[in-house]
C-alpha cells in the first residue's frame, strides 16, 4: 500500500490474482500449470505500476495493490478481502482489475470487460486516446467476465470497478488475426500447462503500454476528489449509493 499524502483514508486498489491451478493432470508430459498468461502478466502490470507510483510525486488518495488467490476457485481471494477490508468500501473509490493479459504487442484497443457500467470506462477513454488508442468493448460478453474476476467482490458492495486491457486489435496482426489468435489461447492455452513464457516468442510492450495506461488512470483517480459512479441502468448503482449516504 501506499498511503496517500491527503486523503489517506480513500483507496484506489489495484488487484491482480497471483496463483494458478499448480501442479495437476499431465498434458504432453507436462504437469505444471505454470499460468505466464493467466495471471503472471497482471501480476507484472501490478509490479510495474507499484514501482511507478513508489517513485513517482505521492498521490493525494492511498493507493493498494491486491494480489488475491483462489480467483479460479471462485474468487475466494478477492471475496475474503471485501469481507475482511483494510478500507470501508464507502471509502473505496475505484478498483482496476486485469487477468490474461497477451503477450502479443501493443494493442490499438483498450478493451473493457464491463463496459457502459460506471463512469469509470471515460476515466479509461481520456487516457486510451493520449496512446491513440480506442475503447472496445467485450467481444464475448457472453462469458460473464465482469461477474468472474477479482473486481467482482467490489462491485457487488457497490464499488465501481473496470477491467480493461487491449485484447481484440493488436497492431502487428489487425483485428480478425487477433481474433483468431485469441480464439486459439482460449481453446489450446488457457488452463493447461502449455501457459508458459517463452521469451522467443512473447511481445510483452502491449503488457508495458497497459501498464502504463492504468498507472495513469489510477493517478487521476487518487489526485481528484471524485467518486465515479454507476450510471443509471447499472443494477450496482442503488447500493453505492447507500453506502455513501
Ligand atoms: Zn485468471
Amino acid at each position: 500500500m501506499i498511503r496517500g499524502s491527503k486523503h489517506a483514508d480513500e483507496v484506489v486498489v489495484y488487484t491482480a490474482h497471483w496463483d494458478h491451478l499448480g501442479i495437476g493432470t499431465k498434458v504432453n508430459g507436462d504437469s505444471i500449470y505454470n499460468g505466464a498468461t493467466d495471471n503472471a502478466s497482471a501480476v507484472a502490470w501490478m509490479l510495474e505500476m507499484a514501482r511507478a507510483f513508489k517513485t513517482s510525486k505521492p498521490v493525494d488518495r492511498s493507493i493498494l495493490f491486491l494480489s488475491v488467490t483462489c480467483e479460479e476457485s471462485g474468487l475466494l481471494g478477492s471475496g475474503y478481502y471485501t469481507e475482511h477490508p483494510f478500507f470501508p468500501m464507502n471509502k473505496t473509490v475505484a478498483v482496476i482489475n486485469t487477468d490474461v493479459l497477451l503477450f502479443l504487442g501493443k494493442f490499438k484497443d483498450v478493451m473493457l470487460t464491463g463496459s457502459g457500467q460506471s463512469e469509470l470506462d471515460g476515466w479509461v477513454e481520456k487516457e486510451a486516446v493520449k496512446q491513440g488508442r480506442y475503447l472496445a468493448p467485450d467481444p464475448n460478453p457472453e462469458n460473464g467476465m465482469f461477474f468472474r474476476s477479482d473486481q467482482f467482490p467490489f462491485v457487488k458492495l457497490g464499488v465501481p470497478a473496470i477491467y480493461a486491457k487491449g485484447y481484440v486489435d493488436a497492431e502487428k496482426y489487425g483485428k480478425v488475426e487477433t481474433m483468431k489468435l485469441v480464439d486459439r489461447y482460449w481453446k489450446e492455452t488457457y488452463h493447461t500447462p502449455s501457459d508458459e513464457y517463452h521469451p522467443d516468442k512473447a511481445d510483452l510492450s502491449g503488457v508495458v503500454e497497459d501498464a502504463k495506461l492504468l498507472y495513469h488512470v489510477g493517478t487521476n483517480l487518487a489526485n481528484s476528489n471524485a467518486w465515479p459512479v454507476w450510471n443509471k441502468d447499472s443494477e450496482f448503482r442503488a447500493i453505492r449509493e447507500e453506502s455513501r449516504k
